[in-house]
Order: structure tokens, then C-alpha cells, then sequence
């Protein structure tokens, strides 16, 4: 099993950072850890080499596309290309509708989000799309620079999922689908074998009740019983697909 992204730099996890990692690893569950500024870089660098060597953890950096800031940009630029034999990934990256709607803003947005492409295929490095309400423009832009990535946390619709496969695409469920019922119609509906687990934590807890709780790896083992009780497997072999298909994607 493997969390394929979650943010384990977050200040939730200042306190108790190893157990949460250990608790991961006791059930067997890998984690792939998501920078997503400058400050959290310098975090994540601090606790990754602890753990790397199990080869059980693994990191990418990203940048929000909210944030414009050019020194912001130019600093994670500068930290992709200091730290790229570390990273497995870019990311996530992307674009971000929801927080912004000033058409010159998306505008830039996209323009970012191109050069971060250009800098991925420069560096031979895959990359994690964030995209809130902004699928149809992710999708036509990974198709015209020809790559695939890894939809983080995918938030579209079946046929823009069943597209994203088609270039190539792997589409990252969260823990949110143990109670959402549109996830678990996605779940449903898209083959396993395009299918990877991720908890974004310390966001979207898998229990209801508990929504607003910090989330943590460990937790991934609820969304993989989830998905073998709707694709009619067992546990285990659900575990393996979704982790062969983080593997052969990344290529680790
Ligand atoms: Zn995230």
C-alpha cells in the first residue's frame, strides 16, 4: 500500500512527525511527501533523509498556482533543480479555478503552469497536477506538451478521468472516497489498474464523523479496504495493484 501524496511538512505534524511516519510503515504503507513552498521544503529536506533509506518514503516539491509571488517561483525553480536527484516528482502544480477567477490571473496561471512542464520534461521528471474546477484546461494542455502525470486528488468528471487515462494519466484517489459517494462512483467506474491512494493529509479524513480531524498515512489502509469492497478483491490484492501502478508510473 502507499499513500501516494500527502503533506507530512504541515505544522499538525510538528509533534509527533516519526510516529506518524512509523505508523505508516508498521502497516506496510509507503508515503510519498509533498512540498508545497519554499519554507516547506527546507522541512521536508530535514526529515526525509531519516527515512529515505528505507525506501519507503519518497518526496516531490510543488507550488501552489495560487501563488504569484515571483521570488516564490524562482526559489522553487532553484530548489527542483538543487534537489532533483531527491525528488521523484514535480509537484503539485497546476491550476486553481476555484480560488482564482480573474481571466489575466488563470492566464498566468497557465503560463506557470507550461513552464513547470518544460522544467519537468528537462529534468526527466514526472509530475502531480493539482487542478480545482480546471480539468478541461489541464487536460488540453498535458495533451499538447505531450505528458502524462499524476491527478492528485482528481475532482472531475468520469469522461474527463477516462481522458486523463488515455494520455497516459494516473488518477490519485483521496480518503475522502471512504464516505463521499461521488469518489466512490469514480472508484467504480475507472479501472483499477489506473488507480493510486493518497490521503492529502493532514486534509480529508476517511471517517464522516470526523471529517475536519488531521488525516495521516497509516490511514491509506481504509481507502484500500474501500476500494477492494467496490472492485470485489481482496485487500491485499487491492493493496498491490494501487501500489504496481504508483511504481510503474514512477518508475521506482
Ligand atoms: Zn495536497
Amino acid at each position: 500500500m502507499f499513500d501516494a501524496h500527502c503533506h507530512l511538512d504541515f505544522n499538525l505534524f510538528d509533534s509527533d512527525r516519526e510516529n506518524v511516519i512509523n505508523r505508516a510503515y508498521d502497516e506496510k504503507i509507503g508515503i510519498i511527501t509533498c512540498a508545497t513552498d519554499n519554507a516547506g521544503v527546507n522541512k521536508t529536506l530535514n526529515f526525509y533523509d531519516k527515512f529515505s533509506e528505507s525506501k519507503r518514503l519518497f518526496m516531490t516539491f510543488g507550488i501552489s498556482p495560487t501563488n504569484f509571488d515571483e521570488n516564490e517561483l524562482k526559489n522553487f525553480v532553484n530548489n527542483v533543480e538543487t534537489y532533483k536527484d531527491k525528488l521523484i516528482g514535480i509537484g503539485e502544480l497546476g491550476l486553481d479555478y476555484y480560488w482564482i477567477k480573474d481571466e489575466k490571473a488563470k492566464e498566468q496561471q497557465r503560463k506557470n503552469f507550461k513552464n513547470f512542464i518544460d522544467l519537468s520534461k528537462k529534468l526527466n521528471k514526472k509530475l502531480v497536477i493539482h487542478s480545482r474546477n480546471a480539468e478541461n484546461d489541464v487536460l488540453e494542455i498535458l495533451k499538447e506538451s505531450k505528458i502524462n502525470a499524476m491527478l492528485h486528488c482528481f475532482s472531475g468528471s468520469i469522461e474527463q478521468a477516462l481522458d486523463a487515462i488515455d494520455l497516459g494519466c494516473i488518477i490519485s484517489i483521496p480518503t475522502a472516497a471512504c464516505w463521499s459517494k461521488k469518489r466512490q462512483k469514480m472508484l467504480a467506474q475507472i479501472p483499477v489498474e489506473n488507480i493510486v491512494t493518497e490521503t492529502d493529509a493532514p486534509f480529508l479524513s476517511p471517517f464522516p464523523e470526523r471529517r475536519t480531524d488531521r488525516n495521516e498515512p497509516s490511514n491509506i489502509k481504509y481507502l484500500v479496504e474501500k476500494i477492494s469492497e467496490i472492485k470485489n478483491l481482496g485487500v491485499q490484492t487491492a493493496g498491490d495493484i494501487t501500489e504496481e501502478n504508483l511504481r510503474n508510473f514512477f518508475k521506482f
